[in-house]
């Protein structure tokens, strides 16, 4: 997912569908109509709490935030799986997961962990952003050690990267 200073302004960086639904001028604010999260000042924060000027005529629009529309089309950017895990871990490392992720949440609402899917010694996790993933697949190796990662990097603009990481028996 773009973002940054410049990603996802409004008229240079749309989204579909909403094309004009972003507040002309400065002072406007945009709400995800699904999470609730807030953007103004080229960035999406989680309420607004920063925003120093509010004017009580201020514009107020309603689109899908980057990280919901990502969701809902059925997307992710990052991938991480692990496989062959121990039953012994599995808890700790749910756990983990949840934890790092609602972290990274905290930090940058479009920084989400969409899904653990479990099957038995396999997780597949998936989330929002790709950076994400590889911080995730990093703070595992740390703390579990005996594990092999294999990353496949997206190449293509948007693509997904693809983590996986074997626990090694
Ligand atoms: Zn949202």
């Amino acid at each position: 997912m773009k973002r940054g200073r410049n990603a996802y302004t409004p008229g240079q960086r749309p989204l579909r569908g909403h094309t004009n639904e972003f507040p002309k001028g400065k002072g406007g604010v945009v709400f995800c109509k699904v999470c609730n999260i807030v953007y103004f000042k080229k960035s999406w924060h989680h309420n607004l709490r920063r925003h120093k000027n509010l004017h009580e005529d201020l514009a107020v629009a309603f689109v899908v935030c980057p990280a919901c529309a990502m969701i809902q089309n059925g997307k992710y950017e990052g991938r991480v799986v692990l496989t062959n895990m121990p039953p012994l871990v599995r808890e700790n490392l749910e756990n983990l997961i949840h934890a790092f992720t609602h972290r990274a949440y905290q930090r940058d609402p479009l920084d989400r962990l969409i899904a653990i899917k479990k099957q038995n010694a396999t997780f597949e996790i998936t989330t929002t952003e790709n950076q994400l993933a590889a911080k995730l697949a990093k703070k595992i190796k740390d703390v579990y050690k005996k594990v092999r990662v294999n990353v496949s990097y997206g190449h293509a603009k948007d693509k997904a990267s693809e983590i996986t990481i074997a626990f090694l028996s």
